[in-house]
């Protein structure tokens, strides 16, 4: 394990599914010193998804088996499936002295934020509601059903938005990922 003079942190990038934190991770992760955090799922890969980069890919009963080890800080059932976040990489990348940048639901922050996981809790907040269900709806894969089950879920963890250390809308891309960045301390980008 590389060890570093300082401590690493945790980042926890978390809000309704549709406002936009996948596309925030990303951008962050143009710093060297942000890791992502890998989190295991029962999920089927979608196209494009590689196995260990952007999920681990686990049947239900391997799942289980490393809920029993107690390899995970949390674990959550997100839209029927389930996602884990792992203790071990989390542990490295801290004494490494990185950010550890943690995508989750707001069920899985808000357990994390109840077993005291020392971290920076950033809530992204869609700019509105109508521009969430554009979002949702954009993406043209789920049926109107499953779209107002997502939408009402939406509202139901915008309200849970106090319980984070910031609040940060996502009403334009580049604004919201530098408004991230000055909170976590991070470098301002060096332009070629
Ligand atoms: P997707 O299947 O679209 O990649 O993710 C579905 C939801 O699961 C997203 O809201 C995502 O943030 C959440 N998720 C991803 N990894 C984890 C995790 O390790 N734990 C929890 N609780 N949720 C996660």
């Amino acid at each position: 394990m590389t060890t570093s003079d300082h401590q690493g942190s945790v980042l926890l990038i978390s809000g309704p599914s549709g406002c936009g934190k996948s596309t925030i991770c990303k951008q962050l992760l143009e710093y060297d010193q942000v890791v992502f955090s890998v989190s295991a799922t029962t999920r089927a890969p979608r196209p494009g998804e590689v196995d260990g980069t952007h999920y681990h890919f686990l049947s239900v009963d391997q799942f289980k088996a490393r809920i029993e080890a107690g390899e995970f800080v949390e674990h959550a059932e997100v839209h029927g499936n389930m996602y884990g976040t792992l203790r071990a990489p989390m542990r490295e990348a801290i004494s490494a002295g990185k950010t550890y940048l943690v995508e989750i639901d707001v069920q899985g922050a808000l357990q994390l934020k109840a077993l005291e996981v020392d971290g920076i809790y950033v809530f992204v907040a869609p700019p509105s509601f109508e521009v969430l269900r554009q979002r949702l709806s954009g993406r043209g894969t789920e049926t109107p059903e499953v779209l107002e089950r997502r939408l009402k879920k939406a509202e139901d963890e915008y309200r849970e938005r106090v319980k984070y250390d910031h609040i940060v809308v996502n009403d334009d891309l580049d604004r919201a990922v530098t408004e991230i960045r000055k909170i976590v301390g991070l470098p301002m980008p060096t332009t070629a």
